[in-house]
C-alpha cells in the first residue's frame, strides 16, 4: 500500500516507522531481523532500507594496488522484499541518482513492481567518500527531480526507450528527501525549497526529512514548504543521539544545530551507556511535541541499533 494512502487510513493519527541500512556484504540478514523484531509491536506500516553509495577499494595484487570499485552494503531490494515477505509490512527501497544509468535504474525498478512494492524513495544520493561534491554518473540522473519524473513516466508507461501499454503498469507512490536545516549545498533555505517544489511538481507524493533535534526548525520548514504550494506530507526524521562523538559527527556530515540543552546534557556524561539514556529521553520529548503538533508519521533512523528506537516508541505510541 502506499505511503499516502497508509497516512490517509490512519485519519490523524501519528504513524511509526523507521529505517534500515543493509548489513555489511557477507554478513546475515539476520542481523536485520534482529533489529526489526523488537520494532514490530508498534505496528510500522512501512519500513525504508537505504542504499549507499558506490567506493573504490585497493587490492594488493603482488605489491601492486588494484583499484575497484564496489558497494560495500549491497541487496536494498532484496532486503526490502525479504522484510516484506516476512513481517507482511510495506517496505521502501532508496533509489539513487548516484552510481546508477538511467538504464539500470529503470530495471531496478521494473524488479521492485514484479516483487510488488508500491513505494519508492527517490534520492539523489551523497557524494562518493573520495569525492568532495557529488558528480553525476555517465548516463544516469543529475538531481533527484530527474529520477522522480523517470518513475511518475514509468508509472504512466513510458519507459526510457519505449511506451508500453499495459494494464499491468506500476504505481509507485514516491518519496523525497526535505531538509529543515536547508540542504548542506544549497545556497539558501529559498532556494532549497524552490527545488523541493520541484521535485513535488515532478510527481513527488510526499517528503521524509532530513534528522533534526530542534523541532521548531521543523515547523519553520513546514510553514515555508506550504508557503511555497508544498501540499504533500511531510513526514520528520528523528535520530536519538547515541554516543559521545555524535556532538561533532550529526552537525559535521549533515550540517545541523543541536540545541544546547542537548549539548550540555551530553557533554555531562561520563559514558556512552549515559549518552543513550540522554539521546533517548530527547528524542522521547522531541517526539510528543511533533506528535501534538499533528505529523503524520514519526520516522526514526535506527542505524541498525533498534534498543533505543524500541524505548522511544514505547513511550511516545
Ligand atoms: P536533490 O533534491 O537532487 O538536491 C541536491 C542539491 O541540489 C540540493 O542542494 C538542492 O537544493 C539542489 N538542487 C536540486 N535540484 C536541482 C536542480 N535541478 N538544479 C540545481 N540544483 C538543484 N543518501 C544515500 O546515499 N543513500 C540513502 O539511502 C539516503 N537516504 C536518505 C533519506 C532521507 C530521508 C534523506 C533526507 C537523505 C538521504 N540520503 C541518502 C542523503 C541524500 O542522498 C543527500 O542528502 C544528497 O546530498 C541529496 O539528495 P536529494 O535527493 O535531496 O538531492
Amino acid at each position: 500500500m502506499k505511503v499516502t494512502d497508509h497516512i490517509k487510513q490512519a485519519k490523524g493519527k501519528t504513524l511509526f516507522s523507521f529505517e534500515l541500512i543493509p548489513p555489511q556484504k557477507g554478513r546475515s540478514i539476520q542481523e536485520l531481523y534482529d533489529n526489526i523484531d523488537p520494532l514490530m509491536e508498534f505496528n510500522p506500516p512501512f519500513i525504508d532500507v537505504t542504499t549507499s553509495r558506490e567506493e573504490f577499494i585497493y587490492i594488493d595484487r603482488d605489491g601492486l594496488l588494484d583499484k575497484k570499485l564496489t558497494r560495500m552494503r549491497p541487496g536494498t531490494v532484496g532486503i526490502c522484499a525479504s522484510i516484506k515477505h516476512k513481517y507482511n509490512v510495506d517496505t521502501i527501497p532508496h533509489v539513487l541518482c548516484g552510481g546508477f544509468t538511467k538504464e539500470e535504474t529503470e530495471y531496478l525498478l521494473v524488479d521492485c513492481h514484479y516483487l510488488g512494492i508500491d513505494n519508492i524513495m527517490a534520492l539523489r544520493g551523497d557524494a562518493m567518500k573520495e569525492e568532495k561534491y557529488f558528480n553525476a554518473t555517465e548516463g544516469g540522473h543529475c538531481y533527484a527531480n530527474e529520477l522522480v519524473g523517470q518513475i511518475v513516466n514509468m508509472n504512466k508507461g513510458q519507459f526510457l526507450h519505449e511506451v508500453i501499454e499495459s494494464d499491468n503498469q506500476s504505481d509507485f507512490c514516491v518519496g523525497v528527501a526535505g531538509y529543515p536545516e536547508k540542504h548542506m549545498e544549497a545556497p539558501s533555505m529559498d532556494s532549497d525549497i524552490r527545488w523541493l517544489k520541484q521535485k513535488v511538481d515532478a510527481g513527488a507524493d510526499y517528503v521524509v526529512t532530513q534528522m533534526f533535534f530542534d523541532n521548531k526548525k521543523y515547523f519553520d520548514f513546514v510553514e515555508k514548504a506550504k508557503a511555497a504550494g508544498i501540499n504533500v506530507p511531510i513526514i520528520p526524521g528523528i535520530k536519538p543521539v547515541a554516543v559521545k562523538r555524535h556532538l561533532q559527527l550529526l552537525p559535521q556530515v549533515f550540517k545541523l544545530d543541536m540545541p544546547d540543552e542537548l549539548v550540555r546534557a551530553v557533554e555531562k556524561c561520563k559514558t556512552n551507556k549515559e549518552v543513550r539514556e540522554v539521546g533517548v529521553e530527547f528524542a522521547i520529548q522531541q517526539s510528543k511535541e511533533l506528535m501534538e503538533y499533528g505529523v503524520p508519521v514519526l520516522h526514526y533512523y535506527s542505524m541498525g541499533k533498534s534498543d533505543n528506537i524500541k524505548r522511544i516508541a514505547a513511550e511516545v505510541f
